[in-house]
């Protein structure tokens, strides 16, 4: 909508003209509307195929009665699970509605109009619409090999940074950083310079290096690690993330944290799945199969990707992905088209079971052979 046609731009907050909405992957359920099918497959959001395990779907169906109460504003069974989990106080946490709503939560409280963030070229598209929400200007690294090249990242960085942002692993490439140059990077930056490293795919990592930083909030003070409970644990529907940090962190983030934020569903239902080892474990290891699966059928089809260490790849078209992306659509396979993202040639997949998985290859390979 243009300028001329909505009048309520110019009294909006004058960085709002420049936002463009967040493109989520398409629901399944308008999909099957359109083609009049009812077996439609999506692998676009990169959510656990699984969904919730049997500790999350009991506590959910035990609160059912206690509909009619708000729930915990303080959140405080989740909050000791928490705490639990990672051996932090649970002073550390700060809950949100998605680990999105933390990273709202973050843009909210430290960036304003005159400072800035920086993230990197292909990070998660949420950084540059909360900074921009924010009224704050985004500066943004280049990428090496599709990964965060933290050089570029620390050369971003003047006085006026508030916020760095990082994803490891990355959406919506799966590229990583290992503990060490990450370390650097963090002990490099202005001790007042907030990081957040967004862990939203921890669970599936399994190289060695690879960090935890939730052990890392006692070195870096400034450190704002996030996690959710949207991908491994199988609950994207609730809505349920959280941030670890300094409790003077977190004290700041819960003064603009709203009091409800986090529903009683997703509490219970989250404090339950931390718990759920053998769940992650089985999602893991369904993902991982998965990746194969892809991968294998990617070679066999000489198309290359992006290696990644998430629930999802990212495959090189070498040619614009929209007209590949329509044919997938026609056959009923959702996956995410990443133009907005500046790569045009390149489609991400969810993994999904291992017949959806074979569902979306035997699409792939038809529209490529037409
Ligand atoms: C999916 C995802 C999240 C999680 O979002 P929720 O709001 O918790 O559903 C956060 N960061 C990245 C990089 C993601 O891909």
């Amino acid at each position: 909508m243009s300028q001329a046609d909505n009048p309520f731009l110019a009294v909006a907050a004058p960085w709002i003209a420049g936002l463009t909405p967040y493109v989520p992957g398409k629901p399944i359920p308008e999909l099957e509307r359109e083609l009049g099918i009812c077996d439609a497959v999506k692998l676009a959001s990169n959510e656990n195929p699984l969904g919730p395990g049997p500790r999350a779907r009991a506590a959910i169906m035990a609160l059912l009665d206690d509909l009619g109460r708000y729930p915990d504003g303080g959140g405080f069974d989740l909050r000791r699970a928490l705490a639990d989990f990672h051996h932090v106080s649970p002073t550390a946490i700060t809950l949100g509605n998605g680990s999105n709503d933390v990273l709202d939560l973050v843009a909210r409280t430290f960036l304003h109009p005159g400072v800035e963030s920086a993230f990197s070229e292909y990070a998660f598209a949420v950084y540059p619409i909360s900074t921009q929400a924010a009224g704050a200007t985004a500066r943004l690294a280049k990428a090496h090999d599709y990964g965060h090249d933290l050089d570029a990242m620390s050369n971003l960085v003047t006085d006026q940074t508030r916020v760095v942002w990082i994803a490891n692993p990355n959406n919506p490439t799966g590229t990583w950083l290992s503990a060490s140059p990450l370390k650097s990077f963090l002990g490099s930056l202005p001790k007042t310079c907030v990081v957040v490293v967004d862990e939203a795919y921890t669970e599936y990592v399994a190289e060695p290096d690879f960090p935890d930083t939730t052990h890392w909030i006692e070195t870096f003070p400034n450190l704002i690690v996030t996690r959710t409970f949207a991908k491994a644990h199988g609950l994207a529907a609730l809505r349920v993330g959280y941030g670890i940090s300094d409790p003077r962190i977190a004290d700041l983030l819960n003064r603009v944290r709203q009091p409800f934020n986090v529903n009683a569903l997703a509490q219970a239902a989250a404090a339950a799945a931390i718990t759920d080892r053998e769940h992650v474990r089985a999602s893991v290891a369904l993902a991982r199969a998965g990746m194969r699966q892809l991968t294998d059928a990617f070679a066999r089809l000489e198309l290359s990707y992006i290696p990644s260490v998430g629930n999802f790849v990212t495959v090189d078209c070498k040619r614009p992905a929209a007209p590949i992306n329509e044919g997938l659509l026609h056959r009923g396979v959702i996956v995410r088209p990443l133009a907005n993202y500046g790569l045009p040639n390149h489609l991400r997949i969810s993994i999904g079971l291992e017949q959806e998985n074979d569902r979306f290859i035997a699409a792939l390979e038809d529209v490529l052979s037409i």
